[in-house]
């Protein structure tokens, strides 16, 4: 067996940003510290220890909220899984909500890459996407983390807000390649149903599909002017500095997920935990709470998380896994290399920047011929 990530999250935030779906509540000091009590429960009863890790992530929410109660939630990963001794410890931050004495503990007690939500370069952008801080918080943020003692810092860029234009895009990466930042994600907004952006209908004074189109494409290209790989539809990074933790989602690798909305993919089973924080913090075994999620690495779910990955799917690859016949795969794919969406060498499919662009529509089309 190999080794599996373990995922943590942490459903506290400062207040709810106007496009955020994600599981996470207003922070509060008390039911944080019972939160790290339920966490530490539920990692001292999982199955799954004993396992080797090679990869944690504490995301949320705004783990980084948590401070040093974090320290005692790794321990409890290093007490009760075989945790490699150059294993990726990540921790999500907001730079509204972080000290230097707090990252320069979390570096010391183990965590080695930060992951910070900047969002955009404008503060005018900013403002509208409700961010409690402005962009120069955010480089002050970034400075203190490599203070601090982190040399593996990534920061989120959203793309498609409002009033978004290339120039701010430029100035975010140029800024954060001065920094030596390691890793961007690109995130495409996308607005949720029941989000106050929906209510808003925010959409109307968003860029228009093209024009969001235009920005995603600007946006790689000035990835690659820094030296910034794109290695997935949203992500680029410096050579070796690839997310391991993510990676683990769209190479159908193992991953434990612990926390309310957190969710696992284990011993090719899919589960995960209702959104419930109180049931989460009354039970005594949290693991009764977990809802099962079909199966999972199967040939449709294996080709469809690859193809998000610039490395793309590899026939002979798929044969050995699956016993599939590749052949009408292939002809597909040699179609839509010709139409410039995929690369294709007769081995390995990939998505060009014109198939990312596309790329769930790109992907239901060859899932067809799997
Ligand atoms: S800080 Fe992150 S998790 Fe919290 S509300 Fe904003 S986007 Fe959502």
């Amino acid at each position: 067996m190999g080794s599996i990530g373990v995922y943590i999250h942490i459903p506290f935030c400062l207040s709810k940003c106007p496009y955020c779906d994600f599981y996470s509540l207003k922070y509060n000091e008390q039911t944080a510290a019972d939160y790290c009590k339920a966490v530490i429960r539920a990692i001292d009863t999982s199955a799954a220890k004993g396992r080797a890790v090679d990869s944690i992530y504490f995301g949320g929410g705004t783990p980084v909220l948590l401070g040093e109660k974090l320290l005692e939630i790794l321990a409890a990963l290093k007490r009760q899984f075989a945790v490699d001794k150059d294993c990726e410890i990540t921790l999500e931050a907001n730079p509204a909500a972080m000290t230097l004495q707090t990252l320069q503990k979390l570096c010391e007690g183990g965590f080695n890459r930060i992951s910070m939500g900047v969002q955009s370069a404008s503060d005018r952008e900013l403002s509208y996407l409700g961010r409690r801080h402005s962009f120069e918080q955010a480089v002050e943020s970034v400075q203190l983390a490599k203070v601090a003692g982190f040399h593996n810092i990534s920061v989120d860029l959203m793309l498609g807000t409002p009033e978004q234009t290339n120039a701010s895009i430029d100035r975010f990466v140029q800024t954060f390649s001065d920094l030596d930042v390691q890793h961007i994600s690109g995130y495409l907004l996308k607005i949720e149903p029941g989000t106050p952006f929906a209510k808003q209908q925010i959409q109307n004074i968003c860029p228009d599909e093209e024009h969001s189109a235009d920005l995603y494409l600007h946006t790689i290209e000035q990835m690659e002017r820094h030296g910034f790989l794109q290695y997935e539809v949203s992500n680029f990074a410096k050579p070796h500095f690839e997310s391991r933790h993510n990676l683990k989602y769209w190479r159908c690798e193992e991953y434990l997920g612990i926390g309310p909305a957190a969710h696992s993919f284990l011993n090719g089973k899919r589960f995960y935990f209702p959104r419930d924080l109180k049931g989460f913090l009354a039970r005594e075994n949290v693991w009764e709470m977990v809802e099962p999620d079909g199966s999972g690495g199967d040939l449709f779910e294996y080709v469809m998380l690859r193809l998000r990955l610039k490395e793309g799917v590899n026939l002979g690859d798929l044969n050995r896994r699956f016993q599939q016949d590749t052949a009408p795969l292939a002809r597909r794919a040699e179609f839509l290399r010709k139409h410039g969406l995929v690369c294709f060498d007769g081995e390995n499919i990939s998505l060009t920047a014109q198939g990312f662009l596309v790329s769930n529509s790109v992907i239901v089309d060859l899932l067809e011929y799997c």
